[in-house]
Formats: structure tokens, C-alpha cells, sequence
């Protein structure tokens, strides 16, 4: 990958999705920063994350620790928001005391609307400095700070603000995996819960769009929607590893098997799903689909989730490149695998890994944050929606 090339761009990329490009499609490449580069957000090296995994506690260790936790959250006045791809005891833990599991969107919406003072983020920094967004006033705990992804660490705010300079006509839209600086030079922020549903309506509105940072996302959502889309050229390391081809092997070995793929990966990976969609999309097609056995293209923490509410059914990992005999990739982010019980009990009782967001940030990063909550709430409502897309890039 090369530098940012800001404007029309020679792009390489020989993908699929790129290929199904619109001609007014712009395609911009992108190096990650190295670490000792000036001005670099971080190396997207995930050699230290791993090297940062906790160890697994014995069951003594994790029943003590647990019992530390629910006393813990009492007497702080603190409940638990953990992500699907979070370790399960993390997420049993926080069902269970009145907390959420959830993906992105719900976990921003629960945080801002509980009554808890103090917020125990278990996931990666980006939703901490969302929940901070959007309830400035509580305390957001996360059991390790330098849990990070991928998109936020690819996606520098400098950078990413002249490619926004270079296209003054265009809507900005922002994946929710990006740092609050980013946010704040956003016009829309969307999950993969929303994004489809807020790109048609904003193309229904006549808007054209530039979009950050998940390209294989990103591509997706302008096959479905043919928005006239420019693309930050980020990837998500956990999902950009699924393969089409072991996928297809795997399908023949389960021929009964649905497929469900989350749109973080590459094109020729969701050509092969029977459903596409979030974590919680997915969740659903397990649970509706006549199916007992499915294939599962995301993050393998969700595995947990899926195994748990549906007892009957079977589901298998998609494959990655780890397959191969000599890389090491899987299906499941690092960062995520950073939190740990340990540290849930160790910044409950210490306060310690609170996220700050700059004051002066904030309410620039909370516009795109409550359109997009007061879009989806509308939505759910069944409201019409048309007024809740006004004309921010000119068309
Ligand atoms: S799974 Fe991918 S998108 Fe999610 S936090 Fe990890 S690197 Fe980021």
C-alpha cells in the first residue's frame, strides 16, 4: 500500500469489489504508520496485543474474581458493557448483572441511557471513547487502554482530514471504529447495523458520499445501495483474513450449512453468504434461518453468543490463512482478547484506565453519534426518516 493519495487515484487493487467500482469511484491506498514515523497513531503490529492476553484464570480464581466484580459494580455505582467478541466470561458477567452485551450501536445507546455513574467498557478503545461522547459526565473504565483496532490505528485524524479537504462536496460517513478526533470531522457516523439504511437514505437525498475506513465494508454498502461512494482504504485484520476458497471447501464438507458473513470481509467472501450482516444481523438469521448448522464469518468470540441461544444448532468457524501451515492468523482480534476479568476488577477498585476524550472534541464528535442514534431510533419507531438527512455535502 502506498502513501494517502489524495484525489482521483491509480489504484491497484485488483479485488473483486474494486472492480465493480463506478467509474466515479475513487479509490485511495493507504500505508499503515510505522510506529517510529512522526505523527504515527501506532504500528498495526498485533504482537504486543497478544503478547498482553490474559492468562486464564483456574475456576477458583474466576468464580473469586467474578463475586470481586458484582460487589465491585454496587458499591461504584457501575455496570458492564461488553462486545460480542469479548471473552464470555465478560460478557455472561455483564447480562448478568444488568449490564449489556451488545454490538457498537447498542453498546453507545445503553451507556448513554443507564443510570450507572460509571461504565465498564469491555471491547476496544474506540466504543470507551464513545461512551464517553455521549455521557461526558460518567466515568468510562476499560479494562486495558491499549486495546485498539485496526481501522481506528489506519485511519490518523491528519491524514484523514485532508482526504476530506480534497472532497468538499461529499458527505463525510465514519464507520464507528475510528478515534473521536475522526468522529469530530465527520458528517455521519454508522455502525454495520445502520450503514446500509443511512447510505440509501442519503443517497435517496441526492449526497454523495465519502466513506472511512473499512473498505470492504465500505464496497459493500455501494454494491447494495450504488451509491456514488470515495473510499478510505482500511481493513479489519480479523476479517480481511477469511477466504473464499477454503470457505467454499468448507461449504462442501456442510452442505447443509448456511452461511453467515459479516461485511467487514472481503467481496468474494460475502458473494458466498446466504446472510449478510452486523453481529447482531447475524445473531438473528441463527435464530431465524431453517437451518441447524451454519459457517460463521466474523470474529469467533460471537461463537458464544450463537452456541448459547441457539442449543441446537452447529456452528462452524470460517476459515482464515491460519489454515495454511505457516501463518499464524484466526478469527479473532487481539485487542479484543486483551480484556480480561483481572482487569475489570483491578479499574473498578482503582478507578484506574479512564478514558479522556478532549472537552473541546466532544460536542463536534457527538453530532454525527446522535444523527445516526436519532436516525435508527426513528427507524425502529417506524418514523419517516427524510428529515433526519439534511443536505451536508452539496450534492
Ligand atoms: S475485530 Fe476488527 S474491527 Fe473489531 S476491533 Fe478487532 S480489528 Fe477492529
Amino acid at each position: 500500500m502506498n502513501a494517502p493519495a489524495l484525489g482521483p487515484s491509480t489504484s491497484t487493487d485488483t479485488s473483486p469489489f474494486a472492480a465493480a467500482f463506478s467509474s466515479a469511484t475513487i479509490a485511495v491506498d493507504y500505508e499503515q504508520p510505522e510506529a517510529d514515523s512522526p505523527g504515527a497513531a501506532g504500528v498495526c503490529s498485533t504482537r504486543h496485543a497478544w503478547a498482553r492476553v490474559p492468562v486464564e484464570p483456574s475456576q477458583t480464581e474466576r468464580a473469586a474474581l467474578k463475586d470481586q466484580i458484582r460487589h465491585l459494580l454496587k458499591e461504584k455505582n457501575a455496570v458492564m458493557v461488553s462486545h460480542y467478541y469479548v471473552h464470555p466470561d465478560l460478557q455472561d458477567l455483564a447480562e448478568e448483572t444488568g449490564g449489556l452485551v451488545s454490538d457498537s450501536l447498542e453498546m453507545a445507546r445503553f451507556g448513554r441511557d443507564h443510570a450507572a455513574q460509571t461504565l465498564v467498557v469491555s471491547g476496544v478503545k474506540f466504543m470507551g471513547e464513545t461512551s464517553k461522547i455521549l455521557s461526558p459526565h460518567k466515568t468510562v473504565l476499560m479494562p486495558d487502554l491499549d486495546a485498539t483496532c485496526s481501522l481506528d490505528l489506519g485511519c490518523p485524524v491528519g491524514a484523514f482530514s485532508a482526504f476530506c479537504d480534497a472532497h468538499p462536496d461529499r458527505t463525510v460517513v465514519v464507520y464507528a471504529n475510528t478515534s473521536a478526533a475522526v468522529k469530530a470531522r465527520a458528517d455521519w457516523l454508522v455502525t454495520s447495523s445502520c450503514a446500509l439504511d443511512i447510505v440509501r437514505a442519503l443517497k435517496e437525498s441526492g449526497q454523495k458520499i465519502l466513506w472511512a475506513p473499512d473498505r470492504h465494508l465500505g464496497g459493500y454498502i455501494q454494491r447494495e445501495t450504488g451509491a456514488d461512494m470515495v473510499f478510505w482504504n482500511g481493513a479489519c485484520i480479523v476479517h480481511d483474513e477469511f477466504k473464499a476458497f477454503e470457505l467454499a471447501s468448507l461449504k462442501k464438507e456442510h452442505p447443509r450449512a448456511k452461511v453467515l458473513v459479516h461485511p467487514e470481509s472481503p467481496a468474494d467472501v460475502v458473494a458466498l453468504a446466504d446472510a449478510v450482516g452486523s453481529t447482531s444481523a447475524i445473531l438473528a438469521a441463527a435464530r431465524s434461518m431453517d437451518a441447524t448448522e451454519f459457517i460463521v464469518a466474523t470474529d469467533n468470540g460471537m461463537l458464544h453468543k450463537l452456541r448459547t441461544l441457539n442449543p441446537g444448532k452447529t456452528f462452524y468457524e470460517a476459515p482464515t490463512a491460519g489454515n495454511s501451515a505457516t501463518c499464524k492468523s484466526c478469527a479473532h482480534c487481539p485487542w479484543m482478547a486483551m480484556n480480561g476479568l483481572a482487569d475489570v476488577a483491578r479499574v473498578l477498585e482503582t478507578g484506574a484506565n479512564a478514558i479522556h476524550v478532549d472537552p473541546a472534541l466532544i460536542p463536534r464528535a457527538r453530532q454525527p453519534i446522535d444523527r445516526m442514534l436519532a436516525f435508527t431510533a426513528a427507524r425502529k419507531a417506524g418514523q419517516p426518516v427524510a428529515g433526519l438527512v439534511p443536505q451536508i455535502g452539496a450534492a
